[in-house]
C-alpha cells in the first residue's frame, strides 16, 4: 500500500476498488440470473467489506504512517532514527471490513534502537 498520497490519488484508488467490486457483481449476477434478491445481496454484502477495508487501508494508510517523525532522536544515545520504510503493521477487523494498517519503522543505526510511532 502506497503511502503519502494525495486526497485525489486516494479517491482514485478507492474509485477503482468499487469499480472493481461491481463488475464482480455484475459477473457473478451474468452466472446466476435465478438469484433471488436476498442471494444477491448475501453478494454484496461480503464484498462490501473487502471494498470497505481496503478502502478505509487507503484513507488512513494513504494519509500519514509517522512519517512526520523522521529526524527523531533516538531514546538511547541521541543519533538521528533512520526511516526504514512500512512495516509491523496491524490488522484491524472492524464493523465495515478488516483494515491493514501501515506504520512507519525507524531504525537507529548507532545503536539499532528501534522506534514504531503511537497510532
Ligand atoms: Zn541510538
Amino acid at each position: 500500500m502506497s503511502r503519502r498520497m494525495s486526497r485525489g490519488q486516494r479517491q482514485s484508488a478507492f474509485e477503482a476498488l468499487a469499480a472493481a467490486m461491481y463488475e464482480e457483481l455484475e459477473d457473478w449476477y451474468d452466472e446466476h440470473p435465478e438469484a433471488s434478491f436476498e442471494e444477491v445481496e448475501a453478494q454484496a454484502r461480503e464484498k462490501r467489506r473487502t471494498l470497505m477495508g481496503a478502502g478505509l487501508a487507503l484513507l488512513v494508510n494513504g494519509r500519514d504512517s509517522g512519517y512526520a517523525l523522521e529526524g527523531q532522536p533516538c531514546a538511547q544515545c541521541g543519533r538521528e532514527m533512520a526511516y526504514k520504510g512500512q512495516g509491523f503493521g496491524k490488522t484491524i477487523h472492524g464493523l465495515e471490513g478488516d483494515t491493514r494498517l501501515e506504520r512507519a519503522y525507524y531504525v537507529c543505526p548507532a545503536c539499532g534502537e528501534t522506534l514504531f510511532p503511537p497510532g
